[in-house]
């Protein structure tokens, strides 16, 4: 498997929440998220009038159905050290990096099958899709992080970067999504552009949830990322898509039953 080995990753900048930016340069292999995909609680306070629960952000859980294509992967829930699913192929999609070989070009085959038919029918409708990032290796994941921890110290790292095992994108079930419209980037306003409209209305038909929605980012403990989609199959994305709920609730509720 060639790519995203951790020379390919060039510096980032330090300032956080602009390095979707690194993604033009098709030198590059940075992580066209990583520094957004955290938790900022600060901002997470300022944008709710919920509290954030301070005293159960340190304890981390190793999931114990890794493979599951319904598996949750969160800030308390973490991938196994190492995982890398053995069904990983590349999608026969258009990708913001062209036909690089990397890691962040690969999908499982069941989600990277509905994104090629998501993908398929969003270009019938006019709406032209680029793939971002999909897999993102635990030992990637690791590398940033601790190379975070020797620029900034750990706590700081800790808000900046994800840690180890704690990226959805490990799963191999999450792709972002960027238009030319965005000019290849990530960033909030995708929610207002035509791409980032018909995702967010459409992507539920092919299994896909918007895994961080605004106004549920004291249960995702993620900010608002219209880019950002999971696979988890179209019976369950359509309920979530429904009920207006996040993968949290969803299985908060099955649990109640
Ligand atoms: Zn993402």
């Amino acid at each position: 498997m060639q790519g995203d080995s951790s020379d390919q990753i060039t510096e980032n900048n330090t300032k956080g929440n602009d390095g979707s930016k690194q993604d033009q340069n098709e030198n590059n292999e940075t992580q066209s998220d990583q520094r957004k995909e955290v938790p900022q609680n600060d901002q997470i306070s300022q944008s709710s009038d919920k509290v954030v629960d301070h005293s159960k952000q340190d304890s981390v859980s190793v999931v114990g159905n890794p493979t599951a294509i319904t598996v949750m992967v969160n800030k308390s829930n973490a991938l196994p050290k190492g995982y890398r699913p053995n069904d990983l192929v590349r999608p026969k999609v258009k990708f913001t990096f062209g036909s690089q070989q990397l890691d962040k070009a690969l999908m499982r085959a069941e989600a990277a099958d509905a994104l090629e038919r998501m993908f398929n029918q969003a270009s019938s409708n006019g709406i032209q899709l680029y793939a971002a990032s999909g897999f993102r290796s635990y030992e990637t994941q690791e590398y940033l992080f601790n190379r975070e921890i020797e620029q900034v110290g750990r706590q700081k790292a800790e808000l900046a970067v994800a840690k180890p095992g704690t990226s959805e994108h490990q799963t191999g079930l999450t792709m972002d999504i960027s238009a030319a419209s965005m000019n290849y980037t990530l960033d909030e306003s995708f929610e207002y552009k035509p791409e980032g409209k018909w995702l967010a209305e459409h992507a539920h038909e092919y299994g896909f949830i918007l895994r961080y929605p605004k106004g549920k980012e004291n249960i995702t403990k993620y900010q608002f990322e219209p880019w950002h989609f999971r696979y988890v199959g179209k019976e369950i994305a359509t309920e979530i898509y429904h009920k207006g709920i996040t993968l949290e609730e969803y299985f908060q509720n099955k649990k109640g039953i």
